[in-house]
């Protein structure tokens, strides 16, 4: 998403200040650049600031679903359910196991997340877990969804790429299931460039991802406690993708500057659905009841059925202002079947939400006068 500068209105824009510079400074003064303190002091901060017991700073968020699929001892022949209607590192992170993909519908296009009912539909003996996506930052119905992965027995990994900062009944998202994998891509709601962390209440599956997160070697306490600290073991064919301290040292500073982020994303989200209500009534706003405390990633809305939403993306464009498509569908993806799911109708509200999105411009310093741009363009976009 390059050119930031040369929209009237980008569909995203990262602030970093004063703050970010000193710190990325006094790492890089220091000389020591990665596995130390910083790092160490933002997994504290950043498992506390979430109510988990442990967090993992890792390179990037696809990362983190693949060590929780690894740490879930996910292999060939494993089901994992998970949405269609998310970023294809969802469904990827359970590919690299070797386990296969099931996508479930969402619940509506009210609610475009993963439906607990068509979780439960889809369980078959070879289901060995469920990976459910917190789309925007709205929540997944987490009671409904952990009672059936309870009936089941099955662990839940949460990507809650888009939900930092989020809650429901007051426990945050990313916590409510075995696992929870968080995003500081560029364009998230906090970001280290390119960054991501898991959070377990779980010492087992901690442990195992902290091994599998540094080439599956065992760690020098452990070699310690076990008599032999002058080298280690390997144990695991394991993988480089651990944070490194300038990033650390950034992700501190945003993790600061998140709820009031969060905050100023809820105010503007809450301006747009006043304006798009009166102006352009024919737009359905999804998510709108109450659930939670959203984190307000990005401003899904879905245009009326049967608009040719590319016209209408064209002449936003036209119109300087940037918007997206949140998401292309995986199961319509080559490697996923080219859309050979779509045919026997299990993903029909997927299919149809999916056709009808585009996503609008949201970001903690986007100006009101913006959003009314934003609108009026919608507006004339429509006719
Ligand atoms: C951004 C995103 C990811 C991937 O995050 P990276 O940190 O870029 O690997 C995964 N899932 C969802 C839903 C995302 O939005």
């Amino acid at each position: 998403f390059g050119g930031i500068m040369d929209w009237k209105v980008p569909l995203a824009d990262v602030k970093l200040g004063p703050e970010e510079e000193e710190v990325v400074l006094s790492v890089l003064r220091s000389g020591w650049l990665t596995m130390g303190a910083v790092t160490q002091d933002f997994e504290k901060e950043f498992a506390e600031f979430v109510g988990a017991k442990h967090a993992l700073a890792v390179n990037n968020a696809t990362a983190a679903l693949h060590l929780a699929c690894q740490a879930l001892d996910l292999q060939e022949g494993d089901e994992v359910i998970c949405p269609s209607l998310t970023f294809v590192a969802t469904a990827n992170a359970i590919r690299y196991t070797g386990a296969t993909a099931v996508f479930a519908d969402i619940e509506s296009a009210d609610w475009l997340c993963i439906s607990p009912e068509a979780i439960e539909e889809a369980i078959t003996d070879k289901t060995k877990t469920i990976m459910i996506m917190h789309y925007a930052g709205f929540a997944c119905d987490m009671p409904k969804i952990m009672k059936i992965a309870e009936k089941y027995e099955l662990p839940v990994i949460e990507d809650a790429a888009h939900a930092i900062g989020a809650s429901l009944e007051g426990k945050a998202l990313g916590t409510w299931g075995d696992v929870g994998c968080f995003s500081f891509f560029g364009n998230k709601n906090m970001t280290t460039g390119e960054g991501g962390m898991l959070v377990t209440n779980d010492d087992l599956l901690a442990e195992k991802a902290r091994i599998m997160r540094s080439h599956g070697m065992t760690t020098l306490t452990w070699d310690r406690h076990k008599g032999h600290a002058s080298t280690y073991d390997v144990v695991e064919l394991g993988y480089n993708y651990r944070m490194d301290e300038i990033r650390s040292a950034i992700g501190r500073e945003q993790l600061k500057k998140l709820p009031i982020g969060n905050t100023r994303r809820a105010e503007l989200v809450a301006l747009y659905r006043k304006l798009l209500a009166k102006r352009t009534p024919q737009i359905k706003i999804p998510f709108d009841k109450e659930r939670g405390l959203s984190s307000y990633h990005i401003m899904p809305v879905l245009l009326p059925e049967g608009s040719d939403k590319e016209a209408v993306r064209a002449s936003m464009k036209a119109q300087d202002i940037q918007t997206s498509w949140h998401y292309p569908p995986v199961h319509t993806f080559s490697i996923y079947g080219s859309g050979a799911a779509s045919a026997e109708g299990r993903l029909a509200i997927t299919d149809l939400a999916a056709k009808r999105e585009i996503t609008l411009p949201l970001y903690p310093s986007m100006r009101e006068e913006q959003v009314e741009w934003v609108v009026g363009a919608l507006k004339d976009s429509l006719t």
